[in-house]
């Protein structure tokens, strides 16, 4: 079974109605490879400009939505609200909403749920901080972040994995491809064994945490990495090369 190539830019907390208009330029110059799904992770106040303006090969993703459809939460914004405006993806746990905004992994898995049940694809992040490598604990964490997911959901046709250690995420310290392949392979071990072979076999899993131009390729060449999320080479020219890392 096949798994087709992904490859999504995080956008973070940046941008502008003129920067995006640049960045949707260059990804519709592209020339993009056809056999790749691009995504790209945009703030929540674009997201309505962005939809109108992508070409539809390209998904565009929130980077975070609520575990409810609507209520008292201010300041967040649900997975049916997403879907009202066109939006058929998102981002969810990445190690920024899990440092900063101290999401819990039952937080996110619940996230992870109710997108699911309202419709959305999603992006699912995970990975270890620095400190809990080096006391060889990666596999433990990583293992315990996926559980909390598994334990939530009963379908992961739409769910996309992405491995991104924290130590690697706007670091410039990218894990190399052997490091990344070790956890990837973990991870698809781990599916097979606690959900089912299908569901390991078909379920993307990629990798985040300072990927450029210049690793893309060596990185895409791993048997179970299926594609990257990329932070701050997505917002330059040079995302069009990661996203053609197999050509
Ligand atoms: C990210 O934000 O998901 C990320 C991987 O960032 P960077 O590529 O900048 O490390």
């Amino acid at each position: 079974m096949s798994r087709k190539f992904f490859v999504g830019g995080n956008w973070k907390m940046n941008g502008s109605k003129k920067v995006a208009d640049e960045l949707l330029g260059n990804l519709v110059k592209g020339p993009l490879d056809p056999n790749v799904e691009v995504l790209i992770g945009v703030p929540a106040i674009y997201l309505d400009f962005v939809k109108e303006k992508a070409p539809c090969s390209i998904y565009v993703a929130a980077q975070n939505c609520y575990k409810t459809e609507k209520g008292a939460f201010t300041g967040e914004i649900s997975p049916s609200m997403l879907k009202d405006i066109g939006i058929d993806w998102v981002i969810l746990g990445h190690s920024e909403r899990r440092q900063i905004f101290q999401e819990s992994d039952t937080l996110i898995a619940e996230k992870v749920n109710h997108a699911l049940e309202s419709g959305l694809s999603v992006v699912a992040c995970i990975g270890e901080t620095l400190e809990e490598r080096e006391a060889g604990q990666t596999e433990a964490v990583v293992a315990k972040q996926i559980k909390a997911i598994k334990d939530k959901i009963c379908n992961w046709q739409n769910v996309v994995i992405a491995y991104e250690p924290v130590w690697a995420i706007g670091t410039g310290k990218t894990a190399s491809p052997q490091q990344a392949q070790d956890v990837h392979k973990i991870l698809r071990k781990w599916l097979a064994d606690e959900v089912n072979e299908t569901v390991a076999k078909t379920t993307r899993i990629i990798y985040g945490g300072s990927v450029t131009s210049s690793n893309c390729r060596e990185l895409a060449k791993e048997c179970d990495i299926d594609g990257f999320l990329v932070g701050g080479a997505s917002l330059k020219p040079e995302f069009v090369e990661i996203v053609n890392a197999n050509q």
